[in-house]
């Protein structure tokens, strides 16, 4: 079964943490679970945030291309980032959703299990489950770095996760890859994106409207989010 992917935030900022210094940067793995009938397949999820300096004449880790000294670091909240697919860098932490209707789902499942960049790891007649490694996948103590998922559902509906733009759209080149014109538009559904107050440690969520019209604008599609 799909194991959800959303970042469970700590409840405390550990006083070695920095906020004016780094990120909190969130992480995905995959191991084979020893209780499996196949001990071999990736069965079990490890996700954990770990903290990243950052100096401020550097580029900054939120992907900006700005320096964190005029970018994250004088903003009043603490963002999250996630490393991108492939070591390019990292992203902010933008938790999304793909839903791809009406795809022909015999022919998908052959084609995505085809694809080196992916690992099945659940496969039956309802759902079909993969994992993005990417090529080569990479090997930590903890697992295998993960970097989105794709489900195939009823063999109808794909459902693509993403915990950044930056894999989404690597996930939606894939697709688009493989798939070629049989891929329909996508409906996106967005996660509120929690933020760390820095003087108080709270959280709270950024509004979602603003990231939806940004990702409309970048697709070239007409915005109806925009206020007039
Ligand atoms: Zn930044």
């Amino acid at each position: 079964m799909k194991q959800k992917s959303y970042p469970v935030f700590p409840d405390q900022i550990q006083a070695s943490h920095d906020v004016d210094g780094g990120f909190l940067c969130f992480w995905t793995y995959w191991r084979p679970d020893p209780d499996d009938d196949d001990p071999e397949m990736p069965g079990l999820k490890q996700q954990m945030f770990t903290y990243i300096p950052a100096l401020s004449h550097e580029p900054c880790l939120c992907g900006s291309k700005k320096v964190y000294g005029r970018c994250c670091r004088p903003q009043r909240y603490w963002r999250t980032i996630c490393p991108n697919l492939a070591w390019q860098g990292y992203s902010v932490l933008e938790s999304q959703t793909a839903v791809y209707h009406g795809v022909d789902g015999r022919r998908v499942r052959e084609q995505l299990m085809d694809e080196i960049q992916l690992q099945c790891v659940e496969d039956t007649s309802r759902r079909a489950f993969w994992i993005l490694w990417g090529d080569p996948a990479l090997k930590s103590e903890y697992g295998i770095m993960c970097f989105g998922d794709i489900e195939l559902q009823d063999n109808q509906t794909l459902l693509v996760t993403a915990m950044s733009r930056s894999r989404m759209a690597a996930l939606s080149r894939i697709l688009k890859k493989l798939m070629g014109k049989q891929l329909p538009q996508p409906d996106m559904d967005y996660d509120p994106v929690t933020v760390i107050d820095k003087r108080t440690g709270k959280h709270y969520a950024l509004p979602i409207d603003t990231r939806k019209e940004s990702f409309s604008i970048k697709h070239g599609r007409k915005n109806v989010n925009r206020k007039t």
